[in-house]
């Protein structure tokens, strides 16, 4: 199979749906030299792109249906850290071979996290060499409601969507036989679910946003950073899954919410009196936050204890930083 055919096979064929509420954007999607694309008025274009190498962001052998969901999970994750509404994928693909035991699985997985995100399918490029994998995803947000990291102000309360640790608690399946596989913590590993909705919501509440990546700790740490901000969080607090607290004792349940990467949950800081008209106005929304923590003027990210308060770095949760992924 040469790359042309390859590339109908698989990929433009997945191109010619149109999903979401922007097909409509779509002038001229896969088969030219570009794709022509038409950014709609009062909205600002909010770009991205993620890379999945073999050998370090996954080992050798990956099912490619679960690489599929978790390149789109990354990469969608980030437009809904900025509060975007997901229009439009390009993909980058390195392969050693055009396989096609690889490649129909791994199309069939895209064309259904496509649908799932609602987002089109519009161009990308097709080599041979390491397996790699980049999807650059675009979205809109209005003009000037872009959720930014540098928005936290002292006194905001800190939240995170969903359940942390969970990610770190399926790999940690995979990777040791003697923990019984679990299959929710598995398919939040392989599967991980963009918080597309809530980011879009949170633009009216939030004063900012990242999508938790790397930990909770290091991107908690870059909305302080660039908020010019610190906070204090309590551990006792994070949300943990009652599927991660039954496999694993408390204190790596805690350790894995505070460092394991990958859950791609959304951690925002919000004005108390947000907090209070969110829970009043979107009790649905707010179900699906926690709040574990409080922004301070001094800088620094520190842990409530039973000793006291003590900065991050220093009880070595930092360490542990970025657990999952190499980079
Ligand atoms: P060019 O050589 O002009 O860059 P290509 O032959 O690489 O174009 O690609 C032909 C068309 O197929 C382009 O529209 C390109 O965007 C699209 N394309 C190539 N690879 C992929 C892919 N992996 N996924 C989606 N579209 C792709
Ligand atoms: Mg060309």
């Amino acid at each position: 199979m040469d790359e042309f055919a390859l590339i109908n096979r698989f990929f433009t064929s997945l191109g010619r749906h149109s999903h979401g509420s922007q097909a409509d954007t779509v002038i001229q999607g896969i088969g030219d030299d570009c794709a022509v694309l038409s950014v709609p008025s009062g909205q600002s274009l909010v770009v991205s792109i993620d890379t999945l190498v073999e050998g370090t962001h996954f080992v050798v052998g990956t099912d490619p249906a679960q690489l599929a969901w978790r390149l789109m999970g990354a990469s969608v994750s980030d437009l809904a850290a900025m509060g975007a509404e997901p229009a439009w994928v390009t993909l980058a693909l390195t392969l050693p071979a055009a396989d096609e035991s690889w490649l129909k699985p791994f199309s069939a997985a895209l064309g259904e996290g496509l649908a799932y995100y609602g987002i089109n399918l519009v161009g990308g490029d097709t080599t041979r060499g390491p397996l790699s994998l980049s999807a650059q995803v675009h979205g809109f947000v209005p003009h000037g409601a872009a959720l930014l990291r540098s928005g936290a102000r002292a006194g905001d309360l800190v939240c995170v969507s969903g359940t942390l640790g969970d990610s770190r608690g399926g790999l940690e399946c995979i990777l040791n036989a003697d923990i019984a596989a679990n299959d929710y913590l598995l398919d939040r590993f392989y599967r991980p679910t963009a918080r597309v909705s809530l980011g879009q919501h949170m633009r009216r509440y939030a004063t900012a946003a990242a999508d938790i990546s790397d930990g909770l700790l290091a991107d908690l740490q870059h909305i302080l950073t660039a908020s010019c901000v610190g906070a204090t969080v309590n551990p006792d607090l994070l949300p943990i899954s009652t599927q991660l607290a039954a496999h694993f004792d408390n204190e790596t349940a805690k350790r894995w919410a505070l460092s394991g990467g990958e859950d791609f949950e959304l951690c925002l800081t919000i004005a108390p009196e947000c907090w209070q008209v969110l829970c009043e106005k979107a009790p649905s929304l707010a179900a699906q936050l926690t709040a574990i923590g409080v922004v301070d003027a001094e800088p620094g990210l520190r842990l409530q204890t039973a000793e006291g308060t003590v900065s991050a770095a220093a009880v070595g949760f930092n360490h542990f930083a970025n657990e999952t992924r190499n980079s």
